[in-house]
């Protein structure tokens, strides 16, 4: 299992050069870009006019596009075996999964740790090279798993697979082509917690007394919980009206059915928090659309879900499937991936402290899920990546830079709002750096250049309480306790 420490040295990870992108973006120069542009969402779906015109005219678009993708990349190889003598280039991971976090919870007696090398390189034959749909491929829409069964039709094999727009038969869950994707599902599984379990009458004590919590104590309380109490609804909703049908692979659907009952697990845990400390669930609840920095994070995130959840989206252009990586990008790497970090590192900071450990217990098992919800979005962006390498181009990099740019922004503006004056050993100066940290892994994540130059760790025991070695008696105590205990029932 990598650790923290593992991820951060970097040195494990196999690469391959990427497209070289632009050193990091002069904020002056990012902020009238971004002024200057139409909402992201919009743009993939001007490919539909590519599915809907003529065929013809349609196929020749796209092989003008590959070609031209091919080329580009033949081009970046050559720049980037020139270059290879210094400082190598941004990588993207030959094979998905750069693990940011602790890979999140491993089975803690089943024996079977995936090593560090089988994640990455699990998935069978991971195709680089980018295959030219034919044209009955053309006109098939992408499988759904709903489809008339055919009687006798020839079986799925591993090479029939593929991350999106594939046409195989999408309920036959083997053989398997992604384990890393099978092995996030049991490991998720094998992590399964309810919000009940933990005990918050310390916490009812503490919200209620006058003077145990300061104000500005009681201010982060609020805020994180207005927050997440609506975020993880909205990563639900995705996940269930926008990506599910168009991510065309079991094992993958597998882990999604998985995360959404998390999400909701997550949902009823913050309702659990808001209920037994007896807060006014209609100013928490309303806070995403009442608090501007609360509301701002959240309407980034939904102005990236929008073009997806419309019924007739579909993939299989290159416009439409980079607005799905747009969409994956959008929740993955910066709604769970950044909006999350400074109400985390807030509540966690509390609970080191003694205050609301309940509230923080809760915190701390949802971020063990989150941090598994992130790995496995960085594995389908860059399995995507790697069998649709056309659809990675410089520009679209630039835009993946820019999102998550424009995402720490939003919580960097959160963290000030919500930290107006030093609190808990943080400050609002000190989440903007750990925050920067953060982007710099996501960015490594997606094999982008960094864009916060020698951002450090301000928060080292955040990786600390991240590492879920630290709590195997945990998962090993109530795993044996719901087994013992449904045995007893029986
Ligand atoms: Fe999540």
């Amino acid at each position: 299992m990598l650790s923290w420490d593992d991820y951060k040295s970097d040195a494990p990870l196999k690469t391959v050069p990427s497209q070289p992108v632009d050193q990091p973006l002069d904020p002056d120069t990012l902020a009238k870009t971004l002024a200057s542009q139409p909402a992201n969402t919009a743009a993939g779906l001007n490919g539909e006019t590519a599915l809907n015109g003529a065929a013809s005219s349609a196929q020749d678009e796209i092989s003008r596009t590959v070609e031209e993708a091919r080329q580009l990349i033949a081009d970046l190889d050559r720049d980037y075996e020139l270059m290879s003598s210094g400082d190598p280039a941004p990588a993207v991971q030959e094979t998905p999964a750069a693990y940011g976090e602790p890979s999140a919870g491993k089975e803690p007696s089943a024996g079977k740790e995936p090593s560090a090398s089988k994640e990455p390189s699990a998935s069978k034959e991971p195709s680089a090279t980018y295959k030219e749909p034919s044209a009955e491929e053309h006109e098939a829409a992408p499988a759904t798993g709903l489809e008339e069964l055919e009687m006798g039709a020839k079986r799925v094999e591993v090479d029939d697979k593929r991350m999106i727009n594939c046409r195989a038969d999408l309920n036959q869950l083997v053989p398997f082509k992604y384990d890393w994707a099978w092995q996030k599902y049991l490991d998720g599984c094998a992590n399964h917690w309810m919000p009940q379990e933990v005990n918050m009458t310390a916490d009812v004590a503490m919200w209620r007394s006058e003077n145990a919590l300061t104000e500005d104590e009681r201010r982060i309380v609020m805020r994180s919980l207005g927050y997440f109490s609506t975020a993880d609804s909205l990563v639900a909703n995705n996940l269930v009206l926008a990506i599910y049908r168009l991510i065309t692979n079991p094992e993958c659907r597998q882990y999604l059915l998985r995360q959404a009952f998390e999400e909701a697990i997550h949902t009823h845990a913050y309702q659990y928090c808001i209920e037994s400390l007896g807060m006014d669930e209609g100013e928490v609840f309303n806070m995403y659309r009442e608090v501007p920095s609360v509301a701002e994070k959240a309407s980034w995130s939904l102005s990236h879900t929008q073009s997806l959840s419309d019924p007739n989206f579909t993939t299989g252009t290159p416009e439409s499937d980079q607005e799905l990586l747009r969409n994956l990008i959008a929740f993955y790497c910066v709604t769970e991936g950044i909006f999350f970090y400074c109400g985390f590192s807030q509540i966690l900071s509390m609970g080191r402290r003694n205050k609301m450990t309940g509230v923080a217990e809760q915190f701390q098992y949802i971020l063990r899920d989150e941090s598994m919800h992130l790995n496995f979005g960085v594995d389908v962006i860059n399995q995507i990546k790697l069998e649709n390498p056309h659809l990675w181009t410089p520009e679209f990099q630039r835009e993946a830079i820019r999102m998550i740019v424009e995402g720490t922004e939003l919580e960097v503006a959160f963290a000030r709002d919500t930290m107006p004056r030093g609190v808990l050993g943080m400050n609002a100066a000190m989440m903007e750096e750990y925050l920067h940290f953060i982007a710099n892994r996501r960015l490594n994540q997606l094999g982008l250049p960094e864009q916060y130059p020698g951002a450090e760790n301000p928060f080292p025991w955040m990786s600390e309480i991240m590492d879920l070695r630290k709590e195997k008696n945990f998962f090993e105590t109530r795993v044996t306790e719901y087994q013992t205990g449904g045995a007893l029932t029986w």
